[in-house]
């Protein structure tokens, strides 16, 4: 009987079976930012203990860091504080940063795969949940808490719950104006935001083979709003393609080498799967979210829910309405956005910049729309400046900011305020997540917030492409 990746992946970095079920697994390759490393770092310290593979550590700033004004000392005392704790804490335990000024950084799951760091058939292991994007490579990558951080610096190591594997396939053709963005949130949406506990996600099907490593990284990167620990795709040609000439990858007569390895860890035409499910592609349309979490989420010409519909739990559907303050039954086109933000480890890479600059050139910002666009990186920063892109998006009255993540978490200066309606390429829809208590999301693909942006209410884009 065949395996899957997740099986070989697993069995390869295993160290022993602890005595409580758990597997010790031997993690590949710790990346880390300044938001859930201090306390692990002072852990350390207190025991006299180093970082066991430094050689295997990264880190990089993000989270806190503000996007327009970087002059140090921060006006943000708490966000110097961090970023200085983490040049530091790199500095004494000799591990490499990509900080600020530094043009690798950026928001850590998009320069990892950038510099190459990421590789297929690792483990991974970082403190933020959306570590499953760089499952898009055929890695087995985890987020962690702090304490956990504390355990992989100390130990490279972690102590792992086994996982099953639920195989999703997506096959025919995707129809225009729909993107990576939207068929993870129509996963989401048929199965659940809590469905994939317990197991990896394992992406497959014709559409997926046809992505690229930008849209494969999406899907994967919203494993984790399925309730999946891990999502993965089987690497294969477009991502040994990807990874050739990478800082980090290796090369030469290493990296054919490492082509062949990587492609023996793919999951075995005869693996055996705990459950499988199939999306037909040719029946999507952009998704736009209504609620408070990423599963409550419907098509845009499609209306929100009134609660009563078969399987609905009324209660949460009430409760979602109030707080979004959205009538029952009510269309989602239409619904006026206040501000617009392309950015996040979901949808802030160059292709994204891209489809969304193609909706906007030649349209201007709605009047009432505050509108910024944050690369997920300073190389993507560049890339996209020398494309005119960012020209594009100035011209259109757009903000173009410096990476980070930026909006998608109100952790720094980026936030939104009151009960402002924000039309959001990034991951979650939380109540609070940007930075108000009261602020309300709409996830989509950037493309979807571009339109939202031109026209100051949710928009099909499809109209405007
Ligand atoms: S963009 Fe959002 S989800 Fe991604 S790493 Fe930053 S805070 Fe986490």
């Amino acid at each position: 009987m065949g395996k899957t990746l997740l099986q070989k992946v697993w069995d390869l970095h295993k160290v022993r079976t602890l005595p409580s079920g758990q597997t010790q697994l031997f993690i590949g390759l710790h990346l880390i930012h300044e938001v859930t490393t201090p306390q692990a770092f002072d852990a350390l310290r207190q025991r006299g203990w180093k970082v066991a593979r430094p050689d295997r550590t990264f880190g990089t700033v993000d989270h806190i860091v503000p996007t327009r004004e970087r002059a140090r000392p921060f006006l943000d005392v708490l966000a110097e504080d961090m970023i200085a704790a983490l040049e530091r804490n790199c500095r004494d335990f000799g591990v490499r940063l990509a900080g600020l000024g530094d043009d690798r950084q950026g928001i850590v799951h998009v320069i990892g795969p950038e510099l190459g760091l990421t590789q297929p058939g690792m483990t991974i292991a970082c403190g933020d949940s959306h570590t499953s994007t760089h499952g898009a490579f055929g890695a087995v990558a985890f987020g962690i808490g702090t304490s956990q951080v504390r355990d992989v610096l100390a130990s490279q190591c972690l102590a792992m719950e086994p996982l099953k594997v639920r195989r999703i396939r997506v096959n025919g053709m995707l129809p225009a104006g729909v993107y990576a963005k939207d068929v993870i949130l129509a996963i989401i949406q048929r199965l659940g935001v809590s469905a994939g506990v317990g197991f990896a996600y394992e992406f497959a099907g014709d559409v997926v083979e046809r992505m690229t490593m930008d849209e494969r990284m999406t899907i994967c990167n919203m494993s984790i709003e399925g309730g999946a620990r891990v999502g993965y795709v089987n690497p294969d040609r477009t991502t040994f393609d990807y990874l050739k000439g990478r800082p980090f990858a290796p090369s030469g007569e290493a990296f054919d080498r490492a082509v062949a390895w990587w492609t023996s860890i793919a999951s075995d035409t005869d693996a055996v799967y705990d459950d499988d499910v199939e999306i037909r592609a040719g029946e999507l349309t952009p998704i736009v979210t209504w609620g408070v979490n990423p599963g409550q989420s419907i098509g845009v010409t499609a209306a929100v829910p009134t609660g009563k519909e078969p399987g609905a739990d009324p209660t949460a559907v009430a409760d979602a309405l109030r707080y979004m303050g959205l009538q029952p039954g009510a269309p989602i086109a239409g619904l006026k956005v206040d501000v617009a933000f392309i950015g996040s480890c979901t949808n802030s890479r160059l292709s994204d910049l891209r489809e969304a600059a193609k909706v906007v050139q030649g349209r201007h910002v709605a009047p009432h729309v505050k509108a910024l666009v944050v690369p997920g990186s300073a190389q993507v920063k560049q890339a996209a400046e020398r494309e005119g892109l960012d020209e594009i998006f100035r011209q259109a009255g757009f903000e173009w900011r410096g990476a980070g993540c930026s909006m998608c978490l109100g952790m720094n200066p980026d936030k939104l305020e009151g009960n402002q309606v924000c039309a959001s390429s990034s991951n979650r829809n939380f109540k609070g997540r940007q930075g108000s208590p009261t602020g309300r999301t709409l996830l989509m693909s950037p493309a979807m917030v571009a339109a939202a942006a031109v026209t100051g209410e949710v928009t099909d884009v499809r109209e405007l492409v």
